[in-house]
């Protein structure tokens, strides 16, 4: 072993620490944020199937439900989006009152502190329903309970700072915001220069050391209206008052909002909604050091501590948002392309609809599978900050192209305006979860992967770590260890990866999961293909993979596909391998292996070493990319899903808000459900050649209660096609008079 460390380890060893890149402190802390799980698994080339279907499914307790049937249901029945959004531009009072009343603020506050210490699932189905209902009210119950105050004081805040300050978040009381993005800063948070210089000061009276603040903020949810402001800024300590360092680093701080010198800006107003966001300021604003979250010993240690909540709540808010809005646009477009008859014939009979159809079906399926398992793991207490960025990025992304299928098909409908419109508002969010918490590019080039592969990597970590180590005898003891485990990992894998590429994955591991089992046998077969190419990507980039970022976003799809696919095989096992189901499944399946192939391809062909990138391709795709997507067959069943009134609708679009309406949600249900009924009577005078029923009736093809169910199925559908108009003075202040406004326009044609 020693003759292995001294002679060959030794050299390599010498060579790597000269050659392995800077890290900066944040950029560490970052990377070593949260843990690691599934996606470890898959890391390794041979994920462990029965470990997945092991894990116990996220559950809700007996009160997370009765919260949900009660005062959600009750606050998305105090909620009418379109007055939120065109004619109040905020939530009404009474439902600020109630969301502090019933302490939707304080949903993850332990109960010790009065909050309702509600589970991660409890947090993302109560977030998930409101959000169908209005993404203003979803928002602004989402962000005091992600990352924020309530959740950094619960995990590093003193024993007087969480007495002091969670009953006050809980009940309302206080209302938090985050403020980390200036104007300089965006998405290099860590770039700010809002700062905070160590000194003494006057604080209620007393003299006391503290910090002087100076900073801008921007775009801070919350921010308009909160009282308690978690502020991130660089702490300095020119004065050598806590110690000898001048750079302490970003530290974070609770900021009551009264105090002189800090000033709240006005609203911005991003994409037209109207959640509380807006600009913020602070001049000489000075606060002891106990207002440090976690107390004078936390300076400088605020940027491992966001990465640390956001590890988790990444994995939550926006994923919970995106996943209900899929599962909002499968049950409203399903139902809409059912009624609505262009040509004759229903609109979902043309498979230029079925197409898109099936494709927000699936994404329903499939966020709603991966939104379940990464609660399954947060229930559990772990923080998967890879996976989080997974949701985080793959949720917005599938809801925007969901979304979009879904305007295509409404036409007009989704197009027009007014308070009919139950998917405009929908439409227009969608940039806003694109860009917040971690925008999607960098989420994609360089998150995902450049995190994954050191995260979840066998012995990456212990190997870095080891060349880091500052004591080098102890470095090249664990770089020896690591290095050869990780090279004995190489060899398997590339044996592993050719054997299942080259056949095919006929043979490779999969639990006997029914018609799913060959599912599980490719996802063998990628994993150890991903395996393979990563590592090599790893070897002969080391460093300046980093900065390769299409080649690490292509991985990072990879990595994403494999997990999401769990996710639903996980979903399909947990629902009881619901038969009807199955073509929801399989068009994720197929979807997703074509991503997986296509992207493999490509870095092969893009690796900049052309001998690897030859090597693989002989490897873990000799034949090429040759899976195609979903077929046609696939496409039309999937898209059955949501145009029949089933048990298999219901499952894919569970626990929306169904508060009957004027926005046209429950008359297009209804609609459905009548069209549904009537169609074979429609059927039946479809054959007899027959339009009008009266005459269906005289002629004995229908009968009159027959004909009547029908006059009511096109009447309710008259209803639902229905679009706003507006009279020109309530769009527009120009007008005042509808009298004015001919006048005008007379006036305009007479002048030209
Ligand atoms: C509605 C809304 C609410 C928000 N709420 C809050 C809040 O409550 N608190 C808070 O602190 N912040 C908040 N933010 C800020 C949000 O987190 C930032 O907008 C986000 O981090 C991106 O910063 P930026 O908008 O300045 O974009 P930029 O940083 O200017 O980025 C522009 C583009 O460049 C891409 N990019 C940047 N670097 C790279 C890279 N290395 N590789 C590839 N692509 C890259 C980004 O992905 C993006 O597409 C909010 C923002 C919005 C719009």
């Amino acid at each position: 072993m020693s003759f292995r460390r001294d002679t060959i380890t030794k050299p390599i060893f010498s060579w790597a620490r000269g050659v392995l890149p800077p890290m900066s402190d944040t950029e560490r802390e970052a990377l070593e944020a949260g843990d690691v799980w599934w996606d470890a698994d898959l890391f390794t080339g041979n994920p462990d199937w029965t470990k997945l279907l092991s894990n116990p499914p996220a559950t809700l307790t007996e009160e997370e439900k009765a919260f949900l049937n009660g005062p959600v249901d009750e606050l998305c029945a105090m909620l009418d989006d379109w007055k939120i959004n065109w004619e109040w531009r905020d939530l009404p009072p009474e439902a600020w009152d109630y969301v502090k009343r019933q302490k939707f603020f304080g949903m993850i506050i332990p109960k010790e502190f009065g909050g309702l210490g509600f589970s991660p699932y409890a947090h993302s189905e109560v977030v998930r329903k409101i959000s169908t209902r209005s993404l203003a009210a979803a928002v602004t119950v989402m962000v005091p309970n992600s990352l924020g105050p309530g959740e950094l004081l619960m995990r590093f805040g003193t024993k007087e700072q969480q007495e002091r300050w969670l009953p006050r978040l809980a009940d309302g009381r206080d209302i938090p915001c985050f403020g980390l993005t200036s104007p300089e800063a965006g998405s290099d948070a860590a770039s700010m220069i809002d700062s905070g210089i160590i000194c003494k000061g006057t604080f209620e009276g007393n003299e006391v050391l503290g910090l002087k603040l100076n900073w801008h903020k921007r775009y801070i949810t919350l921010g308009p209206v909160a009282t308690l402001l978690g502020l991130a800024f660089k702490a300095y300590d020119p004065d050598h008052l806590v110690g000898s360092e001048e750079e302490l680093g970003i530290t974070v701080a609770l900021i009551p909002t009264h105090l002189p010198g800090v000033s709240i800006g006005h609203r911005h107003l991003p994409a037209m909604q109207v959640f509380q966001n807006g600009p913020n300021w602070g001049k000489d604003v000075f606060i002891p050091l106990d207002y440090i979250i976690g107390g004078k010993e936390r300076l400088g240690q605020g940027w491992k501590m966001l990465m640390t909540a956001l590890a988790a709540g990444r994995g939550i808010s926006l994923p919970s948002l995106s996943a209900a809005g899929a599962a909002f646009a499968a049950r409203t477009t399903g139902a809409y392309a059912r009624i609505r008859e262009q040509f004759g014939i229903s609109i979902s009979k043309f498979e230029g609809i079925e197409e898109p159809l099936a494709r927000i079906a699936a994404t329903a399926y499939q966020l709603d599978a991966a939104r379940r398992l990464t609660c399954a793991a947060l229930n559990q207490g772990h923080h998967p900050a890879v996976i989080s960025g997974i949701m985080k990025l793959h949720a917005t992304e599938r809801m925007r192209i969901a979304i979009d299928d879904a305007m295509d098909i409404h036409g007009g409908k989704a197009v027009i305006d007014g308070p009919q419109n139950y998917l405009g508002n929908l439409y227009r969010s969608v940039p806003v979860g694109i860009t917040v918490e971690g925008a999607n590019i960098l989420t994609r080039n360089l998150i995902v992967f450049g995190q994954g592969a050191i995260r979840a990597h066998p012995y990456l970590l212990d190997e870095m770590n080891a060349l880091r180590d500052d004591d080098r005898a102890r470095g090249l003891e664990a770089f020896d260890k690591a290095f050869w485990a990780h090279v004995g990992h190489s060899f398997t894998t590339l044996f592993r990866a050719l054997g299942r590429s080259w056949s095919f994955g006929l043979f490779a591991p999969a639990p006997d999961a029914g018609d799913a089992t060959g599912f599980y046998r490719q996802l063998s077969r990628y994993s150890s293909a991903f395996a393979l190419c990563a590592d090599m990507a790893l070897l002969t980039l080391g460093g300046a993979l980093k900065r390769k970022e299409m080649l690490s976003a292509r991985f990072g799809d990879v990595l994403s596909e494999l997990y999401l696919l769990s996710a639903a095989l996980k979903r399909w096992e947990e629902e009881g391998r619901q038969k009807e189901d199955f073509a929801a499944l399989e068009y994720c399946m197929q979807a997703g292996f074509r991503t997986i192939e296509n992207r493999l391809a490509e870095i092969c062909a893009n690796m900049p070493n052309r001998f690897v990138g030859w090597l693989l391709k002989f490897v873990v795709q000799p034949f090429g990319a040759r899976v195609v997507g979903p077929s046609d067959r696939v496409v039309h069943q999937c898209a059955q899903l949501v145009l029949e009134p089933s048990a298999a609708r219901e499952r894919l679009t569970a626990d929306l808000s169904h508060v009957d309406d004027d926005g046209g949600r429950a008359r297009l249900e209804e609609a459905f459900v009548l069209v549904a009924a009537t169609e074979d009577i429609a059927k039946r005078m479809h054959a007899a050649r027959l339009h009008d029923p009266a005459e269906a009736v005289k002629k004995g093809i229908i009968t009159q209660g027959e004909a009547d169910r029908l006059a009511a199925a096109h009447e309710a559908v008259a209803k639902v096609i229905e679009v706003d108009d507006f009279a020109p003075e309530a769009l527009s202040p120009i007008y005042k008079k509808s009298a004015d406004v001919h006048q005008f326009f007379q006036e305009r044609v007479a002048r030209s």
